[in-house]
């Protein structure tokens, strides 16, 4: 047990194990984070972080070590616990939004609450909050298509926080946009985080917006050290 709303402790990760194509990607990675901290992750394509953000997210199995959600090992969970964890614990976004195209935003945003056993009406007014506090309000009834690159990331961020997750693992949530509108959507994005207290990895290739978050670590050679 600890106090860390995400730990992973000497986790270990390898594709292709025991054959020529072997890639070691995480050769011990140790990492605690703390109640609302926000901490960046850097490092160059390929050197692992999609696989780091996979395994803390419940999506991926280390080959050994181990990783704790909310002080809870999930080691020795079998996938519907696993499952019912990630749904209920852990917020993700991605490069990409992933918005469903023949939804609304707001029913991007409903959708995961009503799975997670929500009442409707409780789904939408929460989903109505989220797009007012990343400042798209009015576009709650747009689809996909009809929105801006920074709004349907925006809208990506609310459907992240839907559930109210402990922990929010985002994989270069501004990589696709511009550089004046990545800005102004990380403003967004830390806004967010800050005003829920939720705790969040963020992987990064800017170092500007690495910076700004509360510490930053790097993988270096399958091993995270501090920046
Ligand atoms: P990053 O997110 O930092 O770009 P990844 O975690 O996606 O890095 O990948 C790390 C390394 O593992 C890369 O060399 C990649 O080619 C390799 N890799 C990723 N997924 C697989 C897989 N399913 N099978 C084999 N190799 C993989």
């Amino acid at each position: 047990m600890s106090n860390a709303v995400l730990r992973l402790a000497d986790v270990e990760k390898s594709y292709n194990p025991g054959t020529p194509a072997e890639v070691a990607v995480l050769r011990g990675v140790d990492l605690a984070i703390g109640r609302g901290e926000v901490v960046a992750l850097v490092a160059p394509s390929g050197a692992g972080k999609s696989t780091l953000l996979h395994i803390a997210g419940l999506l991926d199995q280390p080959d050994r070590g181990r990783v704790e959600i909310g002080g809870a090992d999930m080691s020795g969970l079998g996938d519907g616990r696993r499952t019912g964890v990630r749904r209920a614990d852990v917020g993700f976004i991605y490069q990409f939004h992933h918005l469903l195209p023949e939804f609304s935003a707001l029913e991007n945003i409903v959708l995961p609450q009503l799975a997670n056993g929500t009442a409707r009406k409780d789904a939408e007014t929460r989903a109505r909050d989220l797009l007012s506090q990343v400042g798209i309000a009015g576009r709650a009834g747009h689809r996909p298509a009809a929105m801006s690159g920074g709004e349907q990331q925006r809208v990506a961020f609310c459907r992240a926080l839907a559930n109210a997750p402990k922990l929010l693992l985002a994989d270069e949530p501004t990589g696709n946009l511009d550089p004046a509108t990545s800005d102004q959507v990380f403003d967004a994005l830390m806004a967010l985080v800050r005003n829920t207290g939720l705790s969040a990895l963020i992987a990064t290739h800017n170092l500007e917006l690495a910076a700004r978050m509360d510490r930053q670590v790097r993988l270096d050679a399958g091993h995270l050290v501090s920046v």
